[in-house]
């Protein structure tokens, strides 16, 4: 059972495009979200964001497409989104169009943790 609920809060936004804020971990405190989970050492994306001082991939000067990126497009990035028909290049692509603040709204009124491919 949830103990949170679902609400927009721009520091839920993963560094990858997720939305922390509608994970089922996350509302059941089993997990802090993405930018507090320092147990996610083994993450080079939330790695890489720390030490460039980003709040997310969006913010990304050397990439204007994630998906060029090896860190972001790795290996189990990949087996992720065949398994949960997710598109984070969408998510943080939304974040470029729209801002983090839209961005967290929309992605709290559909409850959605991560944008699905189409
Ligand atoms: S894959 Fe990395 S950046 Fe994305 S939510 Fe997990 S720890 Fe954060
Ligand atoms: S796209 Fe790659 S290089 Fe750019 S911030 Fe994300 S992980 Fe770092």
């Amino acid at each position: 059972m949830p103990v949170k609920s679902i609400t927009s809060d721009q520091s839920l936004i993963a560094y990858c495009g997720l939305y922390c804020g509608a994970c089922p971990k996350y509302l059941a405190e089993k997990c802090p979200g993405c930018h507090e989970n320092n147990k996610a050492g083994w993450c080079k994306v939330r790695e890489c964001n720390i030490q460039n001082n980003y709040q997310s991939c969006a913010d990304c000067k050397e990439f204007r497409n994630p998906m060029d990126c090896k860190k972001f497009n790795n290996f189990f990035s990949k087996i992720y989104a065949l398994m949960y028909k997710s598109d984070r290049a969408a998510c943080v692509a939304k974040i470029k169009a729209e801002g983090y603040r839209a961005f967290a709204s929309y992605m709290a009124v559909h409850q959605m943790q991560v944008i699905k491919r189409k």
